[in-house]
């Protein structure tokens, strides 16, 4: 394999296996609230835009080309990007319109103790902000690798009223997911590369697979492109 293996092309190449091999695809929202869903070999999209998100392009028009649909998961307070600079909310509503979901990816107790806010109270802000634009019903903990705060456990110990106060339906690490999936993201390892196993490898066991991944990484042509 090229040393950066991670293109459009090698996208589509996993999905198409997938699919082959008689793989449902279904947004995390679907597989929680819809436990009719739950059958066969089930494949879970999820996208983290921790950078570049305009890159989540890639994987929206091989998913397009395809017909199947993703978990996307916007920041809010993040120094990388502004979710609602223009470019950013026409793409995302784009991939809400066609059938895939916009999600909440967040580190709101790292931010909350830089800002000295408090914690729910900063998370539920970020929900509300999306919400001016998107469907929001999950959230995905997002963990920065130079602070290295970590919002799951807080998210987990509240989540019942979280969940209540914000009319949440799901966070994405939780065990009904994790339980039932194989989860496949990319990872330093030391270079890029799959963190523990590749995607082919869950298809090939006829695994259900949770597909994680990071636009920033992926390009059309070359790692630099933009
Ligand atoms: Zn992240």
């Amino acid at each position: 394999m090229p040393y950066n293996f991670f293109s459009a092309e090698y996208y589509e190449s996993i999905l198409v296996k997938a699919l082959d091999q008689g793989y449902t695809f279904l947004t995390m929202r679907d597989y929680f609230r819809n436990p009719a869903l739950q059958v066969g070999k089930l494949a879970i999209l999820r996208h983290d835009i921790d950078a570049k998100p305009l890159r989540t392009n890639i994987f929206f028009g091989v998913e397009q080309k395809l017909g199947v649909v993703s978990s996307n998961f916007l920041l809010v307070h993040d120094i990388n990007y502004n979710p609602f600079a223009i470019n950013v909310l026409k793409l995302f509503m784009a991939i809400e319109a066609s059938g895939s979901e916009i999600g909440l990816h967040s580190n709101y107790l790292e931010t909350a103790q830089i800002l000295n806010v408090d914690p729910v109270e900063l998370l539920g802000s970020e929900v509300r902000a999306l919400r001016n634009h998107f469907d929001i019903t999950g959230v995905a903990c997002h963990r920065n690798i130079d602070f290295m705060a970590n919002s799951l456990p807080h998210l987990v110990e509240n989540w019942s009223c979280v969940r209540e106060r914000f009319q949440l339906e799901y966070q994405a690490y939780d065990d009904r997911l994790m339980g039932n999936f194989e989860f496949v993201n990319e990872g330093l390892n030391p270079h890029l590369s799959w963190r523990n196993r590749s995607p082919e490898e869950a298809i090939c066991e006829g695994k259900n697979f949770c597909f994680s991944t990071h636009p920033h990484w992926w390009h059309r042509r070359y790692a630099f492109e933009d």
